[in-house]
């Protein structure tokens, strides 16, 4: 990532919106900018194939692939930026869900598979999306739901200023497309 760039597009977005970037509260703006973006957008630099092979490690799990054994996690948190206005996604809730094929993944690798791919500019159609693929990939299974839920600062802080509208968003792979005993496991409580 080009902090150096981002350092100087800050520096000159401040003067653009009629500040003074050069006033003490402001001086140390554009390099802390540019490092928290480096932190936020870190996964812009990976595939969702690299990021499945990062925090792929899998366990075999001899449940004899029970057909309905969907092994479930619920309440991961993350945060992302929307592409529309790079303004923070928060509050979001991520459930996923998937039928191991003889592995199950660590379930520290769900939560960060999720965190990185949220590190990105995203839709949050799209990071459930990401998310699916990338959990089919790392489980080797083609069995995935993913729900997320979360609010959009581009609506609740701006605009509308709707600022209880959650947006609720499902991604369905394989058995999970037209099962809704399945689909039932990534909804909220
Ligand atoms: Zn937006």
């Amino acid at each position: 990532m080009d902090t150096k760039a981002i350092e100087y597009h800050v520096r000159e977005i401040l003067k653009a919106i009629g500040e003074n970037p050069d006033r003490e509260g402001l001086r140390e703006t554009p390099r802390r900018v540019a490092k928290m973006y480096e932190e936020v957008f870190a996964g812009t630099g990976y595939s969702n194939h690299e990021i499945a092979e990062m925090f792929g490690k899998t366990f075999a799990c001899d449940t004899d692939a029970q057909e309905s054994s969907a092994i479930v996690m619920r309440d991961i948190s993350v945060f992302s930026y929307c592409e529309h206005h790079m303004a923070l996604m928060y509050d979001m809730r991520v459930n996923v869900a998937y039928i191991p094929r003889g592995r199950v993944l660590g379930l520290s690798k769900i939560a960060r598979i999720c965190d990185m791919a949220a590190k990105r500019l995203q839709l949050q159609e799209r990071l459930g999306h990401d998310i699916a693929e990338i959990i089919a990939e790392a489980a080797h299974s083609p069995d995935v739901g993913v729900q997320i839920s979360g609010f959009h600062s581009c609506m609740t802080a701006r605009g509308i200023r709707n600022v209880s509208a959650q947006t609720v968003t499902k991604t369905f792979l394989g058995a999970f497309r037209t099962d809704t005993e399945l689909q039932k496991l990534v909804e909220n409580k």
